[in-house]
C-alpha cells in the first residue's frame, strides 16, 4: 500500500477505476480538512456523472469477466481472506489516515482496524456456503430447485464517521458472493477507502471488481444513485440523504439497503450500580464526540434516583478529557466538520430557548490549545422535554438530554416517541423488566447493561426512519444475492 498519511499530505488524490488511479475527466478537485486545525491537508477528485458512468461500466465488465464470474467459490473466498491479512498488516496506517481525516481518536480507529480482519475472514467463509434448495413439485419426473447468484454491481455510499469499518460489513460479503462494487466514500473522509482499493488490488482481485469514485454527494453520489447499471444501493448516512437516494433508486426499480440516523434512548432504573450506568451513558454519548449513529442521546432515568444520577453524570462529563485525537490520554476529540460544530451549537441554543438547562458543557473548550479545531465540550442538558428539537432530531454531537420517568409505561412511551429506531439501552438488575423493554422498544438493537457492543456475526440495522436491510450475520447473504428457480423435466 503506497498511500500513507505522509504521502497524502498536500497531495491530489485521483479516482480508482478499473484497477488503477485515474484523473477525473473534468479535472476538478476539492479539499479534505484536518478537524484539529480546520485546514485542508489533501485534495480529492470531484467525480461527475461521466466518471461514475466509467466506474459502473468497469464494474459491469468485471462482473461479466470470466476471471471473476467463473472463479470458484473457494478461490473467491481465498481472495477475501488475503484481503483480511493485508488489512491487518496495514491496520495502524489505515487508522492514522482515518484519524487525520475525521478527527476520531487514534486509539479507537486502531481498535476498529485491528478488529476488521476478523470480519473480512468471517464473510470470506460465505463464498462457499451460498446454498440453494430443492423444492417438491406436483408432478412426477420433475426436478425443481432454487439457486442463489450474485446481484451484479452494488453501489456503496459511506459516511465519514467510520468509513472502513462501516464498509466492511457490506463490502466483504458482497465480494465473497461474487458481486462487483462501486464505492462513493464521504468527501470528508475519503483517503482510507482509496488506500483499501490498493490493498484489494494487492490481494489479487481482478481489475474493476472494486472501483472508488470520490467527491461530493451532490455530484458523484447523486450520479451513482441514478445510474441504471446498478443492481443495488447500500447507503450509510443521514435519514435526509437516505430519503433522496431511495427516491432516485426507485426510478430505476433498484433496491436499497439503508443504514440511517438515530436518536437512541438510554434507560436507567434505580436498582443499578450507579457508577456502572453513568459510565455506560457517558461512553454511549461522548465516544466519538457523539458522532456515532447509535449515540445514546436521550437518557431516561427513574425519578427516585434522577437527582443522584444527574449529579454523577455531570461530574463524570466534566472529567472527560477533550483533546487532540492522536494523544493516548484524550477521551474525546473534535467534531469532524465545521458544519457539525455549528449544528451542535445551534441545537444546544435551541434547547435552552425551549426551556432546557445546560448542566455540563454547552460550549467550545476555552483552552487556547484547542481554539483552532472543531472541539465542543461534553454536554448534559436537564429540564428537557422529549418534544424539544434537540431531543427529537439527530445532533450527531456530544449532547445528551436527561428526563425523569415514574413508571415503565411512561418510560416505554418516551423511548419510542421518536421517528428513529436504530438502537436502545437499558440499565437494570431486573431481567424481566429488561426483556419487557427489549420486546416493547422500537429499535433494531437493544443493549442490556451495556452499550455500543457490536458483532459482525449478528444482523444490525434500523427500524422506522433509521433504515431497512441488515448488515452483518448470515442474513446478509440474502441481501447480496438473488434466488433463481430452475425446473427440469427428466
Ligand atoms: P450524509 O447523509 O451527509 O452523507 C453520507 C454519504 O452520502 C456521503 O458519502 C455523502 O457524500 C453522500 N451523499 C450526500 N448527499 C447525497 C445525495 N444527494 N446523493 C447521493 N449521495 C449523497 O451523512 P454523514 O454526515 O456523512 O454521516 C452522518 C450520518 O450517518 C448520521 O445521520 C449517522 O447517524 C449516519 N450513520 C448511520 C449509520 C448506521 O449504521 N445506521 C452508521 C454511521 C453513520
Amino acid at each position: 500500500m503506497k498511500t500513507s498519511v505522509k504521502s497524502l499530505e498536500n497531495s491530489r488524490q485521483q479516482l480508482f477505476i478499473g484497477g488503477g488511479f485515474v484523473a477525473p475527466k473534468a479535472g476538478q478537485y476539492i479539499p479534505s480538512y484536518d478537524p484539529t486545525t480546520a485546514k485542508p491537508w489533501y485534495e480529492l477528485a470531484e467525480a461527475d456523472a461521466s466518471d461514475v458512468d466509467t466506474a459502473v461500466a468497469s464494474a459491469r465488465a468485471a462482473f461479466a469477466n470470466p476471471a471473476w464470474r467463473r472463479m470458484t467459490q473457494t478461490d473467491r473466498g481465498k481472495l477475501v481472506y488475503r484481503l483480511a491479512q493485508l488489512v491487518l498488516e496495514h491496520a495502524d496506517e489505515l487508522a492514522l489516515i482515518e484519524t487525520r481525516d475525521n478527527g476520531k481518536l487514534l486509539k479507537e480507529m486502531r481498535a476498529q482496524m485491528r478488529a476488521m480482519p476478523d470480519s473480512y475472514s468471517y464473510f470470506a467463509g460465505m463464498a462457499d456456503k451460498l446454498l440453494g434448495d430443492t423444492i417438491p413439485v406436483n408432478k412426477l419426473d420433475m426436478l425443481n430447485f432454487n439457486m442463489r447468484e450474485p446481484l451484479g454491481v452494488v453501489g456503496m455510499i459511506t459516511p465519514w464517521n467510520s468509513p472502513l469499518m462501516l464498509l466492511t460489513g457490506t463490502l466483504a460479503p458482497c465480494l465473497a458472493i461474487g458481486n462487483t462494487v462501486v464505492i462513493k466514500p464521504s468527501e470528508h473522509a475519503t483517503a482510507s477507502t482509496l488506500a483499501l482499493a490498493e490493498l484489494i488490488m494487492e490481494a489479487g482481485f481482478p481489475s474493476g471488481v472494486v472501483n472508488v469514485v470520490t467527491g461530493t454527494g451532490a455530484s458523484a453520489g447523486d450520479a451513482l444513485t441514478r445510474h441504471p447499471g446498478i443492481a443495488k444501493i447500500v447507503f450509510t448516512g443521514s435519514t435526509a440523504t437516505g430519503r433522496r437516494i431511495a427516491t432516485n433508486a426507485a426510478a430505476n426499480l433498484v433496491s436499497c439497503q439503508m443504514e440511517l440516523g438515530g436518536k437512541s434512548p438510554h434507560v436507567v432504573f434505580a436498582d443499578v450500580d450507579m457508577d456502572h450506568a453513568v459510565n455506560g451513558v457517558v461512553s454511549g454519548i461522548f465516544a466519538a464526540a457523539g458522532q456515532s449513529c447509535v449515540a445514546g442521546s436521550r437518557c431516561f432515568v427513574e425519578a427516585s434516583v434522577y437527582d443522584r444520577f444527574v449529579d454523577a453524570l455531570v461530574e463524570r462529563a466534566k472529567r472527560v478529557r477533550v483533546g487532540h485525537p492522536l494523544n493516548d490520554d484524550t477521551d474525546m476529540g473534535p467534531l469532524a466538520l465545521s458544519a457539525q460544530l455549528a449544528k451542535v451549537e445551534s441545537y444546544v441554543a435551541s434547547g435552552v430557548y425551549q426551556g432546557a438547562r445546560i448542566a455540563a458543557g454547552g460550549r467550545r473548550p476555552q483552552s487556547a490549545e484547542l481554539a483552532e479545531g472543531w472541539y465542543f465540550e461534553p454536554t448534559v442538558m436537564v429540564d428537557a422535554g422529549n418534544d424539544m428539537d434537540f431531543m427529537q432530531e439527530e445532533i450527531f454531537g456530544p449532547v445528551v438530554g436527561v428526563i425523569p420517568f415514574s413508571s415503565e409505561e411512561e418510560m416505554t412511551a418516551l423511548a419510542n416517541d421518536t421517528r428513529y429506531g436504530l438502537s436502545s439501552g437499558i440499565w437494570t438488575k431486573d431481567i424481566d423488566r429488561a426483556l419487557r423493554f427489549a420486546r416493547n422498544v422500537d429499535a433494531g438493537t437493544v443493549w442490556i447493561n451495556t452499550y455500543r457492543a457490536s458483532s459482525f456475526m449478528s444482523a444490525n440495522g434500523g427500524f422506522k426512519e433509521s433504515g431497512y436491510g441488515r448488515r452483518g450475520g448470515l442474513d446478509v447473504m440474502e441481501e447480496f444475492s438473488r434466488l433463481k428457480n430452475i425446473m427440469i423435466d427428466y
